[in-house]
């Protein structure tokens, strides 16, 4: 398939055409899905020398990769519940896990001079007493660390005044978070891939993997042979029913994109250029584009079905915060889907050995992605620290049908928005 009618696909730097796989491939690792996951390991592997194939069902960031909010967030989902089981002799290594992709996105789009219109600035406003006390802690948190990069707390005046809204009772604002076009960093560091010998391969959808000590990873056309396969299909992926199905849960999240605005509006709603998520459980995020549309997101879906109008389930929610823009055009909508699991925490592991998988970042996988690349590479070249961090979480799987998760997490979603209408 092609691109979904995003405003990232409308304004990507150049369409992939990547040829379909056909007959055999060799390579020390074998890729399936060029979202930031696969194309972030296959990348970090090119420049420690392995050989490379990256086989995608549809377009390098076709998937959630091409279609997400850009923001640029530190943190994994889930690592503090990790701390817990593991312990306070791993604080250390998981607050640089945490982060570690921040840096290497921020790295990569220098060294490979990448165009994704990146800029620092990300704020977590409060719309409740409980999330004033949040910021607070993230505060005490950063400061305990010496964190080296600037951070403020905003009172509700300066919250006000920064985001041209009087709905949020506070903010926190880090800059060493961003945010940045995400189709145009994945196609970007795909061609930095490609410049480093990855070969890759798009409309080639992978339809079985044989096992063995050197796995065949099959397609309708061709087949790549292999040392080690990575599995980065995330929520679209459907192979390895067996250890796989039941462990991570697509759920539908939403993006509108509105004409390009004002430089009044503009200098009235976000003059510093910030990207912005409220503290609810299901979040409310929104930022501007290079070229001053507001792309706001703010719903999802756990029943598997889209919503007949995307504008109309996220305007009324958009119009909350800026009234002001009760006129403006949409231009564009869309939607993708993220991969839940149910205790938040990444499913990381491998299957008989060498067949790598990494999915399930629960909606917050710009920065995750791109460590879990590192880390898959690291577990493949043998050092498995960081790997079993995540491989050793032991995840429940709701038994029964997909739907009948589906169905569990959707109560489980119930009981969260519940508890942000407290
Ligand atoms: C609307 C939306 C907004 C979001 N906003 C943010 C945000 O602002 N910040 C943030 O940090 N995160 C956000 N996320 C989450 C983030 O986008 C994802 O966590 C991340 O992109 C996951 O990357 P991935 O490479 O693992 O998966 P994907 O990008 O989904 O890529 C998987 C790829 O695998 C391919 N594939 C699947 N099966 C096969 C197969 N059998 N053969 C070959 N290829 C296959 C698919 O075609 C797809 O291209 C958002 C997600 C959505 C949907």
């Amino acid at each position: 398939m092609e691109h979904t009618g995003s405003y990232y696909a409308a304004t990507r730097n150049f369409a992939t055409d990547y040829p379909r796989l056909e007959g055999t491939q060799r390579a020390d690792v074998c890729v399936v899905g060029a979202g930031f996951t696969g194309i972030a390991t296959a990348l970090t592997l090119a420049e420690r020398g392995y050989s490379v194939a990256v086989v995608e069902a549809n377009r390098v960031g076709w998937g959630a990769s091409g279609r997400n909010g850009g923001q640029l967030i530190n943190g994994i989902s889930g690592l503090a519940k990790i701390e817990k089981r593991l312990g306070p002799e791993y604080a250390d290594l998981l607050w640089d896990i945490r982060w570690r992709g921040n840096e290497i996105v921020i790295d990569r789009v220098a060294r490979y001079a990448i165009d994704c219109d990146l800029k620092h600035g990300f704020v977590e406003v409060a719309l409740k007493k409980r999330h004033l006390d949040y910021i607070q802690e993230y505060a005490e948190e950063r400061a305990a660390h010496n964190f080296p990069h600037r951070y403020e707390l905003w009172d509700a005046e300066q919250t006000g005044a920064n985001l041209g809204t009087s709905r949020y009772m506070g903010a926190f604002a880090c800059y060493r978070d961003g945010h940045l076009h995400p189709l145009n960093l994945c196609i970007g560091e795909a061609r930095a891939a490609e410049n480093l010998g990855v070969r890759i391969f798009e409309q080639s959808p992978v339809v079985a993997i044989d096992h063995g000590a050197n796995p065949r990873v099959r397609t309708e056309t061709g087949h790549v042979d292999a040392d080690a396969v990575v599995l980065a299909g995330n929520a679209y992926l459907s192979l390895q029913q067996k250890e796989l199905t039941n462990l991570v849960f697509p759920a539908g999240s939403y993006i509108i994109a509105t004409e390009p605005l004002s430089a009044e509006i503009v200098e009235e709603i976000n003059p510093l250029d910030v990207a912005v998520c409220d503290l609810n459980e299901i979040v409310d995020y929104y930022r501007l584009s290079a070229d001053k549309r507001l792309l706001y997101g703010g719903r999802c879906n756990y029943s598997g079905r889209d919503p007949a109008s995307i504008a109309k389930a996220i305007v009324p929610r958009m119009l909350k915060v800026y009234p002001q823009l009760k006129d403006v055009r949409i231009d564009y909508e869309w939607g993708g889907k993220i991969g839940i699991v149910l205790n938040r925490i990444p499913a990381v592991g491998r299957i008989q050995g060498n067949v790598y998988y990494c999915q399930g970042y629960s909606g917050h996988g710009v920065n995750a992605t791109h460590v879990m690349g590192e880390i898959m590479a690291d577990a493949i070249a043998g050092t498995l620290e960081r790997f079993d961090v995540f491989a050793s979480t032991p995840h429940f799987r709701i038994p029964g049908s997909q739907t009948f998760g589906n169905q569990i997490i959707a109560l489980g979603m119930l009981y969260y928005r519940l508890k942000d209408m407290l």
